[in-house]
């Protein structure tokens, strides 16, 4: 057996979900006509508290399509330095729609210093600098360790940004994750925001698929960039059968997840060869270094633990420079996460012998 904790991409689609695709209603999507595709904007655009919703097949479509949607060729958006926009989404603002990225470092939270955000935006005033259009945040924060910003945080940067004529775009792959852990409702959350896409296909589990929300109007032209990126679906009423599923049944159980992270979070801070707060565990996400002594290990040593690690049968991802990640969801219970903290302190022992407890001065 596997105990897989590299990310909740990995989850299963439950019973509930395989039955409520096979006996999905479906019809041409393209066209409209797909039942099970509407029911799915529907819900997800009433739960968001917008006006309309267009699936995607992917998070990264959805921020994309949101981008392109929201920002003119040339125009600039900013993103965090840590932002999954910024980072992991191939440089599909740049290459499909001539958007500079315009780089503000994140706080540790996930958030943003209101005078670097203030100071970061341009308008059509000088000729040198390319005008923002767009702020994107990100809740729950992937690489700031799935920090929820607070509803507080949430209406401050809204309305920094609006009132400098900028649009906001919310990235909550794990947006639900965060309403959770914050007791928010989601809506409420993304009151203010003009755009959000959030993930079924992570902690949730559906197997594939994401949502965008926004007004009517937004909708309607992000379908329009949806066609042109080539995710215009047929019967993907089948796909979006288990997304209905996601947020009818998968909602509420996150908070399972949550204490299953701050657990191994408390037993890896524990570990004289971790360097970690366990404190900052708020969601499923729990990002850690190592160390040997007083030396934070190096990314090639890393590497080194997650593959002896995985010889233990416990699976974690590298998130680069010598920062690892483990990810709780739906499948992992708590004898897993009490099965992974031992193998995890057998593997550290057997690699850097020389910390064991009791050595520490
Ligand atoms: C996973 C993720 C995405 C993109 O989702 P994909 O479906 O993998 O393209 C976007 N933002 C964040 C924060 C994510 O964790």
């Amino acid at each position: 057996m596997v105990i897989d904790l590299r990310s909740d991409t990995v989850t299963q689609p439950t019973p509930a979900m395989r039955e409520a695709m096979y006996h999905a209603e479906v019809g041409d999507d393209v066209y409209g006509e797909d039942p099970t595709v509407n029911r799915l904007q529907e819900l997800a655009a009433q739960r968001l508290g917008k006006e309309a919703a267009l699936f995607v097949t992917s998070g990264t479509m959805g921020n994309t399509t949101a981008m392109l949607t929201h920002v003119p060729r040339g125009a600039a958006a900013i993103v965090g330095d840590q932002a999954h926009i910024y980072r992991y989404e191939g440089g599909g603002a740049a290459r499909l729609g001539g958007i500079q990225l315009w780089v503000v470092p994140n706080q540790p939270d996930g958030g943003f210093d209101q005078e670097q955000l203030a100071a970061a935006i341009t308008d059509e005033s000088d000729e040198h600098t390319p005008p923002t259009a767009l702020l994107c945040l990100e809740n729950t924060h992937n690489r700031c360790g799935g920090r929820a910003l607070s509803l507080e945080q949430m209406t401050a940067l809204c309305g920094l940004a609006h009132a400098r004529g900028l649009k906001v775009h919310v990235d909550g792959a794990r947006i639900f994750n965060a309403a959770v852990a914050l007791g928010v409702p989601v809506s409420q959350l993304v009151a203010e925001a003009d755009s959000v896409m959030f993930c079924p296909s992570k902690g949730l589990s559906a197997p594939v698929g994401s949502l965008l929300v926004g007004s009517r109007d937004f909708i309607e032209r992000a379908r329009w960039v949806r066609k042109v990126l080539g995710g215009g679906l047929r019967q993907a009423g089948i796909l979006a059968a288990a997304g209905i599923v996601a947020l009818e049944q998968m909602v509420e159980r996150l908070a399972e997840d949550h204490a299953h992270a701050r657990l191994l979070a408390e037993g890896l801070a524990d570990l004289p060869q971790v360097k970690l707060d366990a404190q900052r565990v708020q969601t499923n996400i729990v990002i850690f270094r190592l160390q040997d002594g007083e030396r934070v290990l190096p990314e090639e040593r890393c590497a080194e633990f997650l593959v002896r690690l995985k010889d233990e049968g416990v699976l974690l991802s590298s998130m680069g420079n010598g920062l690892l990640r483990a990810v709780s969801h739906y499948g992992i219970e708590r004898p897993h996460i009490e099965m992974a903290l031992l193998a995890i302190k057998r593997t550290l022992e057997a690699m850097l012998p020389r910390t064991r407890v009791g050595r520490l001065s």
